[in-house]
């Protein structure tokens, strides 16, 4: 059985009162037993979502972090600071970090071997532009991105891995890809591991969709067979949405 995970992006959004008043409303929540729940909000919030959420199900998440373990980095966050504040899992290679900071595959590689390295979970975002998916050429492009930036891991550290698929037309857009899109790229992702990797590693690893999912699209999305769940951003910044979205399989 693969896991259910519903995962909120907070993006740049929420200072810490603003993340106090919602932890306080996300725990008021009662949570379904076969989902795992997942809130990224931003580094200086981190600390005190992990001690606020402490005896809660939820996990939290990191958004980023660099591939050096310390150095000269100013501005950077390393896996070991993520770690000192109990976060166990990071999101890598998110299209407006490859977009905006530039992250190739090159670096996001280094990224989830530094991660895996310091035993972490890795959520490793895909995901084509509109004029990839025009062209035709969106399976090569994901093909590369997953070659390039994920398939030098070894077979043991797929345990520790979570793949999103998020076309970036999608994100933040109000377009979704149609519940036959997502089942359509989500299949051809997991034959691409089968390729690479045994196929039960292919079976086991759960495959989110991410871009534009909202309570009223979720459940369709959901229900294909090869969706795991999502990896929600704009609808996952208020509690009532982003519960109506982790009680949507
Ligand atoms: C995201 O940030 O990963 C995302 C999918 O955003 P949205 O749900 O707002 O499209």
């Amino acid at each position: 059985m693969r896991k259910k995970i519903v995962a909120g992006n907070w993006k740049m959004y929420k200072n810490l009162a603003e993340t106090e008043m919602f932890l306080v409303d996300l725990k008021k929540q009662v949570f379904p037993e076969n989902v795992v729940v997942m809130i990224a909000p931003s580094f200086t919030n981190l600390n005190q979502a992990f001690k606020s959420l402490r005896e809660h199900p939820v996990t939290v998440v990191a958004q980023n972090m660099h591939q050096n373990n310390e150095g000269a980095f100013t501005g950077e966050i390393s896996a070991n600071m993520l770690k000192s504040v109990g976060v166990n899992t990071v999101v890598l290679g998110h299209s407006e970090r490859r977009a905006y900071f530039k992250e190739s595959s090159a670096i996001l590689a280094e990224k989830v071997n530094t991660a895996l390295e310091n035993e972490m979970t890795v959520i490793f975002c895909i995901g084509e532009e509109l004029d990839d998916r025009k062209k035709g050429s969106h399976f090569e492009l994901i093909k590369a991105q997953l070659s390039e930036g994920l398939f030098h891991v070894s077979n043991d550290a797929w345990e520790n891995i979570i793949i999103a698929y998020e076309p970036v037309w999608a994100i933040g857009t109000g377009e979704t890809a149609s519940p036959e899109q997502a089942q359509e790229m989500h299949k051809f992702i997991r034959k691409t591991v089968a390729e690479n990797y045994p196929e039960e590693i292919a079976n086991k690893v759960s495959i989110l969709y991410g871009g534009s999912v909202k309570p009223d699209n979720a459940s369709e999305i959901f229900g294909q067979a090869d969706v795991d769940g999502g990896l929600i951003g704009g609808a996952s910044l208020q509690v009532d949405s982003f519960m109506k979205i982790v009680n949507s399989f």
